[in-house]
């Protein structure tokens, strides 16, 4: 992997916190630039295009659900977001508005760099699909090539941990899928036990975009892509 040509954004006002994440990302390889408030967060996104965004939800101007709002709004990135120590509620709202995964503070650097890494790899591995042919289940379809869905005709967007999140599910349409293997396969996760929530978000929000009865839950083991006509 090039890592050299991708790009982070770190948005934290902790001068400390940044400038260690920062000499961390740049020493393996990336560019980094820093934004420490809100509306500097959103302008850095429009202007830099960065491969993935670290976002503090505690920020000056408007807080990083807010900066995570609007810039998947505008297209999807890759968001790797830092709540407070245990705080449950930001870690859902976060999921909810488009994060892709989390860290709490405190967190080791390095941690933090590997998640970093997990998550664009994952990306890259999305792109190596280019070539594939769509998936088209019922009245759902997936362009795997252009990252797009339609269900009924109608387009419906989704963030890049929505997206592979409903191609793993459509890859095996019907077959219930564990949400242990779920996160290890799309977070890359070891401890399972500790990040089930953020797959149950993931699909909460796929049911919103794309219809509560596209995905079935199966109770203490996992999902399964109902197909429709
Ligand atoms: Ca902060």
């Amino acid at each position: 992997m090039r890592e050299s040509q991708r790009r982070v954004l770190i948005v934290e006002d902790e001068p400390t916190i940044a400038e260690s994440v920062a000499v961390r990302l740049r020493a393996e390889g990336y560019e980094v630039d820093i934004a420490r408030d809100g509306p500097a967060a959103v302008a850095a996104v429009e202007a830099d295009r960065p491969d993935l965004v670290v976002l503090d939800v505690m920020l000056p101007g408007f807080d990083g659900l807010e900066v995570c709002r609007r810039i998947q709004a505008e297209r999807p990135v890759p968001v790797l977001m830092l709540t407070a120590r245990d705080d449950e509620t930001d870690v859902l709202v976060g999921l909810a508005v488009g994060a892709d995964d989390y860290l709490t503070k405190p967190f080791s650097i390095r941690e933090l760099a590997a998640r970093v890494h997990a998550l664009l790899r994952r990306i890259d591995r999305a792109r190596s699909d280019d070539d594939a042919a769509p998936i088209v289940l019922g009245d759902l379809e997936i362009n795997l090539a252009e990252r797009r869905v339609r269900r009924a005709g109608a387009e419906v967007h989704l963030t890049p941990t929505e997206f592979d999140l409903l191609v793993h599910l459509a890859n095996r349409p019907r077959v219930v899928q564990p949400r242990e293997r779920l996160l290890a396969e799309i977070w890359g996760w070891g401890d399972a036990a500790a990040g089930t929530r953020t797959v149950d978000s993931h699909v909460k929000a796929l049911r919103r975009k794309l219809g509560a009865e596209l995905i079935r839950t199966v109770h203490g083991v996992g999902y399964a892509l109902e197909v429709h006509r």
